[in-house]
């Protein structure tokens, strides 16, 4: 992809730092700032959190807008955070963004020659089902668009009939899929490559796909935020978790919040992204609220465009008295059996009278015995030392595991996603 330099991104800035004074929020939070030249203005820009885009997004507001609603899409950014938030893009604008994803999909090999399978859900304004569409018309590949809207047992059955060379969705559903090849035997011949969006992948779970769907390539289709798009993509040699960022595309920050300077090399910051091409609803500075690394080192592949390394998302851990829970210690102690646990799970989080109730509620396509749930019990407790205090003091009440048919969990009916951590306790 197109290198920009830190420069030659900032006159772009600044270009859409003007138009962006054409909306009331714009023109009110940045009275009294300078249009930016140079890295030192830029970096004055006050930051945008995700608060204000929320406040000031249509339909609840226009404040954010250049311009009136018109020739545009409206799209959804908020499934999996509980409220409901949707943002606008002109058709260009949208055009662009799906351009500079179907250029990602290009870099990972995809050609006309592939049949791509979109099992992505359709509907509630979530764009991934219609982003899909465009990338692969631009790419000029065979499009299967399936959907994950249908029941599994229709989605298995058209990908054995139109068998697709390259299958994207989120990893709910390749965990899912995984898990009734397991258990029923089937495979997709043709199938080469797994592209996923939307939630991240363990180790755990990638060994399970390639296992159970015979595949040999399992990437991450980008890194994305609906707000602001692509901002990071991968080459073959990145490895899980690493990205190139599109500077052509969008001009990411990684600032350190504690010293209030940019993250060194090797050391985590929160990204802040300006997205360069859009300018109907414009994101200037956003803090997106995940943690990366900036890496420093220059790719194998040639790609000047810098790399980035994911260091998780929030919302993976919790607290129990006064530790940190790993979600990803139970989804480790799930995969030691892999005959009978899916790594599609919910663990539920409750306060009954004072007390802690945690259930822990896990697909399964070959239900265990009371003998092999007891000895998964024990591993997890082994492994998560709070869960075995908590049950000896008596401050967790009851620990149930559950085991559920597969598919079963609720998804969310936006997204598709499994919500793996259910924390229903009094805040
Ligand atoms: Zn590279």
């Amino acid at each position: 992809m197109k290198y920009l330099t830190l420069q030659e991104q900032i006159e772009i800035g600044a270009q859409l730092f003007q138009e962006s004074l054409k909306s009331e929020f714009y023109a009110q939070k940045y009275q009294g700032v300078k249009v930016p030249q140079s890295p030192n203005d830029w970096f004055s820009i006050p930051v945008l959190e995700r608060e204000e885009i929320y406040d000031n997004s249509f339909p609840r507001s226009k404040r954010m807008l250049t311009r009136p609603i018109e020739d545009m899409i409206i799209i959804s950014t908020g499934g999996s955070s509980g409220v409901a938030r949707y943002t606008t893009y002109t058709h260009d604008e949208w055009n662009s963004f799906v351009e500079t994803q179907a250029d990602a999909m290009r870099i990972l090999g995809i050609t006309s020659a592939d049949r791509v399978a979109n099992l992505f859900i359709a509907g509630h304004f979530w764009p991934s089902f219609l982003g899909l569409h465009d990338c692969i018309k631009k790419i000029g590949a065979v499009h299967l668009p399936i959907s994950a809207n249908i029941p599994p047992e229709e989605i298995v059955s058209l990908c054995m009939e139109f068998e697709p060379t390259v299958m994207v969705s989120l990893p709910t559903l390749f965990v899912f899929l995984a898990d009734m090849a397991q258990r029923d035997g089937f495979r997709f011949k043709n199938l080469r490559m797994i592209q996923y969006a939307g939630e991240g992948l363990s180790a755990q779970a990638e060994a399970h796909i390639r296992k159970h769907l015979n595949v040999q390539e399992i990437k991450s289709g980008a890194y994305t935020s609906a707000d602001a798009g692509l901002m990071g993509y991968q080459c073959d040699h990145c490895p899980p978790g690493v990205y190139h960022v599109p500077s052509d595309f969008q001009l990411v920050e990684i600032m350190n919040f504690e010293t209030g300077q940019y993250a060194r090399d090797g050391e985590v910051g929160e990204i802040l992204v300006t997205n360069l091409r859009r300018s109907s609803t414009p994101i200037i500075r956003y803090r997106v609220g995940d943690a990366v690394i900036p890496i420093g080192e220059k790719c194998v592949c040639g790609d000047k465009n810098p790399l980035i390394k994911l260091a998780g998302r929030s919302g993976q851990d919790f607290k129990i008295g006064g530790g940190f829970i790993s979600m990803q210690d139970i989804e480790e102690t799930i995969a030691q059996f892999p005959d009978f646990l899916s790594l599609n799970f919910q663990l539920i989080l409750e306060d009954v009278e004072n007390k802690m109730r945690i259930e822990l509620h896990i697909e399964s396509g070959c239900p265990p015995d009371d003998r092999i749930i007891l000895d998964f019990k024990n591993k997890l407790f082994e492994k998560i030392k709070e869960f075995r205090i908590g049950t000896e003091k008596g401050y967790i009440s009851d620990f149930v595991i559950q085991i559920k048919d597969l598919g079963v969990l609720p998804r969310s009916p936006i997204t598709g996603k499994v919500k793996k951590l259910e924390d229903k306790r009094v805040k």
